[in-house]
């Protein structure tokens, strides 16, 4: 057993070895890096502050009396307790009374703690919200003063961790504890330069670590999360500039020349002219891809700003000069919606296109994989399937990843490696903002299509009964519109959600007996799907029955309706997208939210997207309640995952990390000086492995 075993610690066997690794925690090294989710504030006394949940009680007392009560469904245990002040707080417990079976007294704890004048702490939640410091509340966790472990949970800001099945914060906090006592502690390596340790007056790494868990004060607790997220941010920010002076240097090798063969018979038939801001934007992509360095641009628009014939002219651009391009697409439904797209408007140019999805048929991809190898197909649009070992090209040049928030980032850099010179076009209805955005990827270009194509009506979005919601979309389509409806997904799970939805698609059935309604749903094979959308699209069918498949892309000009299940369920973005998928054509639409159930948050969501309808302004709110990693498509996969730092409350940290990275780079581009080995150790370590863009040997 090595000294960084997790099974030095007291009571850690095999069996809580397999939980830490749930939590991805092997080595003591870990685990002193595993974070808290959040803190309460259990000091007594004290002013509320921000890392007080305003219901959560704290209070010390000695035991007046405690006992069981006697009550008929139930076990009750209450106690009442006084503190110094005279004040009284009852507590109660429920136990389920199970008849004949249970050996040992269910209380019996309870009764050896709460004995007439013992001390405990006890923690919980009020029974009667309006009585906050009034009588009675649940208790939640309970520490007699006797316990010498007490002072860990109680009477100090104490950690909450984000824990699995098995651990609970209590044990969790004690071995923490314990491992703060260990060698590891001592032997955690500063990776940080003693100058700029110095210049920004940071705590070191020992330290920060000790204070971030058990944090003797606020101040304290800020420190430690100064500390800890600028190292984060440093890194982030060296890996980003690192790359950027790589790819600066980078010459693709090829160039395109704007020859109009395609372009200019594609906008004539393309039946609307562009907007001045997509002829904005294609002009800088045009010269992007005309320079000698490799592109890398992120587009980003409003839902129904039209980037999709943006991304089509670069990419016919590319088939002028003969070069292949690529669109990746996050779901299959989308990818064949671009794929009909594509074909109507290029039906005369004779450009030719194909898709590639993980339903496509091996026969069909046989063909499709040679014709990609041997350079035939010009335009490939796909899903994940794109990026594939078994995927080659002949000449790929340009690569657009549509809605780029729904990839992680490793499924991004994936399709940049298929060749190391590609043009990358990302395109995204969630934008980052700008300074983010460049903070974050440093060596990324941002253009923006501001404006919607003319004659969009605003969409009418209220929050309504669901009885209200089917009044409306009966109205609508038997004035010959078409309506969604769709259902969250449940628990993540789309074979969950499949059977949920085909279960209220068969009462809709009887809600709407006249109309003709159809389903959709991911657990549907390709050709299913394809069948109902493209009926759907030819109005064969009236209402559209639908999980959240549905969210991105779909143009369906005719729809006017969309009525939002469960609306609580869903994030801002998503709320956003699912409402862009009406309001595309002449007619007045209407998104119809129907929440269930109502916490703040969720309420807040709904409120915010009933008011308003700027994608922009919903992206900033969306990153403030749900945090820009989840955003940035890096939670999932893990690669980028920020534990202390918090790109939007911790700007003026992410400025000083990148001004220091600046100087940083600017004194040992390549940090060779041995004060910067450990921190160049460390830069490898995370971003080597997984990251392939960046080359730090
Ligand atoms: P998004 O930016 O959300 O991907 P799309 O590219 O799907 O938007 O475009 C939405 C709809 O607007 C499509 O039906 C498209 O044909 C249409 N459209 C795009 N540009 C214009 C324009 N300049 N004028 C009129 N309609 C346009
Ligand atoms: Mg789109």
């Amino acid at each position: 057993m090595t000294k960084n075993s997790l099974q030095y610690l007291k009571g850690v066997g095999p069996a809580k070895a397999k939980l830490f690794e749930k939590l991805e925690i092997s080595t003591l090294t870990d685990l002193l890096h595993y974070y808290p989710r959040t803190y309460q504030d259990r000091r007594l006394n004290q002013p509320p502050n921000d890392y007080n949940s305003s219901q959560l009680t704290v209070f010390k007392g000695r035991v007046l009396n405690g006992r069981e009560v006697p009550a008929r469904s139930v076990l009750i245990f209450k106690a009442v307790l006084e503190d110094e002040k005279g004040r009284q707080i009852e507590c109660t417990w429920f136990k389920k009374r199970m008849f004949g079976r249970f050996r040992f007294d269910p209380f019996y704890q309870l009764k050896k703690d709460f004995k007439i004048n013992a001390e405990v702490w006890v923690i919980g939640r009020p029974e009667n919200r309006n009585n906050f410091f009034g009588d009675k509340i649940n208790v939640d966790e309970y520490y007699p003063i006797s316990d010498p472990q007490c002072a860990l949970h109680a009477g100090r800001i104490t950690p909450v961790y984000a824990l699995t099945e098995g651990l609970t914060n209590k044990q969790f906090r004690q071995f923490m504890h314990e491992a703060l006592q260990t060698d590891t502690l001592n032997k955690e390596p500063e990776i940080l330069p003693p100058s700029l340790l110095q210049k920004r007056k940071l705590l070191g790494s020992a330290q920060a670590l000790k204070g971030i868990h058990f944090p003797g004060s606020l101040t304290e607790l800020d420190a430690a999360k100064a500390r800890l997220a600028y190292e984060e941010f440093l890194l982030l920010a060296t890996a980003w500039g690192i790359k950027r002076t790589q790819t600066k240097v980078l010459e693709k090798g090829y160039r395109y020349t704007l020859k109009r063969t395609l372009l200019t018979p594609f906008r004539q038939n393309l039946g609307f002219d562009f907007t001045n801001s997509q002829k904005h934007v294609i002009n800088e992509i045009f010269r992007d891809l005309q320079s000698p360095r490799p592109m890398n641009r992120l587009l980003q628009g409003d839902v129904g700003s039209g980037k999709t014939v943006v991304a089509l002219s670069a990419m016919l651009l590319a088939a002028e000069n003969g070069y292949q391009s690529a669109l990746m697409a996050p779901t299959e439904i989308l990818a064949e919606q671009h794929f009909i797209t594509f074909g109507k408007l290029l039906k005369s140019l004779g450009v030719k296109t194909a898709i590639l999805t993980s339903s496509t048929k091996a026969a069909a991809k046989k063909k499709i994989l040679k014709e990609l190898a041997e350079g035939k197909i010009q335009i490939i649009v796909g899903t994940h399937s794109l990026i594939q070992d078994d995927v080659q090209f002949a000449n790929l040049r340009l690569a657009v990843i549509d809605e780029q928030h729904r990839f992680g980032v490793r499924q991004r850099s994936l399709l940049k490696e298929k060749t190391a010179k590609l043009d990358l076009l990302t395109m995204t209805a969630t934008p980052i903002p700008r300074t983010l955005a460049l903070a974050f990827y440093g060596d990324l270009e941002v253009s923006t299509i501001s404006e919607l194509p003319p004659g969009r009506q605003p969409i009418k979005t209220e929050s309504a009964t669901e009885k209200l919601a089917f009044m409306r979309v009966a109205q609508e389509v038997q004035n010959g519109r078409q309506a969604y409806i769709v259902y969250p997904l449940i628990e993540e799970s789309e074979k969950i959600s499949a059977k949920a939805v085909s279960e209220e698609f068969e009462k809709l059935k009887t809600v709407f007996p006249q109309f003709k309604l159809a389903m959709l749903h991911g657990q549907m094979s390709q050709e299913e799907k394809e069948a109902v959308m493209a009926d759907f699209a030819a109005h064969k069918t009236d209402i559209l029955v639908a999980t959240p498949v549905i969210e991105v892309g779909i143009d369906v000009k005719n729809a006017t309706v969309m009525v939002i299940e469960n609306a609580e369920r869903f994030g801002l973005a998503s709320l956003h997208q699912l409402r862009g998928r009406v309001g595309r054509g002449e007619h007045e639409s209407y998104c119809i939210l129907v929440p269930q159930h109502t916490g703040s948050v969720a309420k807040e969501r709904v409120d915010i997207i009933c008011r308003t309808s700027d994608g922009f302004k919903i992206g900033e709110r969306d990153m403030q309640l749900r945090g820009p990693g989840e955003i940035l498509g890096t939670r999932q996969s893990g690669e980028l995952e920020f534990k202390a730092g918090d790109f939007f409350k911790d700007r003026d940290i992410l400025t000083w990390a990148i001004q220091d990275r600046d100087e940083l780079l600017s004194q040992d581009p390549s940090l060779s000086q041995p004060q910067h080995a450990l921190f160049k150790a460390r830069l490898i370590e995370l971003y080597e492995k997984n990251w392939h863009l960046i080359d730090l040997s």
